[in-house]
């Protein structure tokens, strides 16, 4: 799809000259791999670049959390990430963030305020923290809002692992006003669509499926031999790998716990299996680096596990080169970004059958889908990929073929006909229904 015009229906662009992105707790700007940043940070910035491309400009409002920051970075040409001042610098806690809505909202409208009216044709908020922002952001500026939820609460806690707190009532409240205020939800999964319309009463006609992306020029496949010489891996090492924040729903401890179970059944792969753990610590398993690292330790192969900083681009290609197999166990996934990630890179992945992951592996052709979390079928799946003579190249080369049917750009183009359908829905008689004149003119 090429550069978009803007398609003028009554009173507001059909296809938004200017979007309003708002991340309230994580910046597109941060590492992903740590702390909050993930899957979210990634989403957020590859289809801002690509919306841009398209001449569509987009303004992502996210918190400062650091004193140093400035008010606002160009990340490229059409892309603006404001910092907005809400609470302390350092030191807040997720859980802590719902009191800063009013603050970071009053930073999105003075920035809004300063401009002339109808400045920002939409509104596309992330996470629910956002999503309360875009409500109000929405009504004041007199423009559509579409919501992606990235996580549900609801999903979240019936899926809840070991060493996981709840999810609060407030964010299960906090979702459902979000879910009714929005014009679009959009879901990564037809799974999603089924969770957000039967667990969260959104009208089936306002979710738009839109699967993930993954960087097609970046993740590619490559010299397994030379990313692994870089990382001081052996060239004949079995390599099964964990890619992601390090926190107890992740569960790359079903990973460490079944490279456990491969090495008692097979001793003569001692000399030859790497386990590589890539990501920092994350939310309530801020431990966790330490507990992994403690569990190999007692499980006999604290010699086999090797923990790796978090990493992007080429350098995290490089990683999923080195790897036999990359290992996804999440109890919960709302889709898995580091699946088609390692795929592009013909890695083939072993993933736990939950949320998203469903989608992003397919079963049999480019990894395994496994039912449990019990480290023996782990050890069962990873075996069957990473093991079995001549599946491994099969399987290489289907997992290239799957991710290849997913790119930002295909993201991207749905996420703008989804902003069509926002605005239309939004219609002219919007600004009236939430109580303001239209002022777009
Ligand atoms: N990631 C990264 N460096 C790391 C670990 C992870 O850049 O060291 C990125 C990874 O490439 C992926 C994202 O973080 O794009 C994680 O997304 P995913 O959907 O797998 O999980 P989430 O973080 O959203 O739960």
């Amino acid at each position: 799809m090429g550069e978009v015009t803007a398609l003028r229906g009554p009173g507001r662009a059909l296809v938004p000259r200017r979007v309003a992105v708002l991340s309230l707790h994580t910046s597109p700007l941060e590492l992903p791999g740590t702390g909050d940043a993930g899957g979210m940070n990634v989403y957020v910035m590859q289809t801002a670049l690509r919306l841009a491309r398209r001449g569509i400009e987009v303004e992502v409002f996210t918190r400062a959390t650091a004193s140093d920051l400035p008010p606002v970075v160009e990340a490229a040409p059409g892309v603006l990430v404001r910092h907005v001042m809400a609470g302390p610098f350092e030191d807040l806690r997720k859980e802590e963030l719902p009191a800063q809505l009013c603050a970071f909202a009053a930073g999105v409208l003075r920035v809004e305020a300063q401009r002339e009216p109808g400045y920002f044709d939409l509104l596309h908020s992330h996470y629910w923290l956002s999503g309360q922002v875009g409500w109000l952001a929405k009504e004041r500026m007199g423009a559509p809002l579409v919501h992606t939820a990235h996580t549900l609460a609801k999903v979240k806690n019936a899926a809840m692992a070991e060493g996981d707190t709840p999810e609060p009532r407030v964010r299960v409240i906090g979702e459902e006003q979000v879910v009714a205020a929005s014009d679009r939800l959009v879901a990564n999964t037809a799974f999603e669509f089924d969770q957000l319309v039967s667990l969260y009463g959104a009208r089936p006609e306002a979710v738009a499926t839109v699967p993930p992306g993954v960087d097609l020029d970046v993740f590619v496949p490559g010299d397994s031999g030379q990313a692994r010489r870089r990382l001081d891996v052996a060239e004949d090492a079995v390599v099964l790998t964990f890619v992601g924040r390090i926190q107890p729903l992740k569960a790359p401890d079903v990973l460490v716990r079944a490279a456990a179970r491969l090495l008692a059944e097979e001793p003569s792969l001692r000399d030859r299996l790497v386990v590589l753990i890539v990501g920092g610590p994350s939310g309530t398993g801020l431990e966790q680096p330490e507990a992994l690292q403690k569990l190999a330790a007692e499980l006999g192969i604290g010699d086999v596990v090797r923990f790796l900083s978090p990493r992007s681009g080429p350098s995290l290609a490089e990683v999923y080169r080195a790897s036999d197999a990359v290992a996804v166990p999440s109890h919960n996934e709302s889709f898995g970004l580091v699946a088609l990630e390692a795929q592009a890179c013909g890695t083939p992945v072993v993933a736990a059958a939950v949320g998203g992951l469903p989608v992003a592996v397919a079963d049999g052709r480019s990894g395994r889908l496994v039912h449990t979390h019990d480290p023996s079928d782990w050890a069962r799946a990873l075996r069957a990929v990473a093991l079995a003579p001549g599946a491994g190249e099969e399987l290489a080369a289907g997992a290239v073929r799957h991710a290849r049917r997913f790119s930002w750009d295909s993201t991207t183009d749905e996420l703008i006909s989804t902003y069509r359908e926002a605005t239309s829905a939004f219609g002219a008689d919007g600004a009236r229904r939430i109580g303001r004149e239209d002022r777009t003119g």
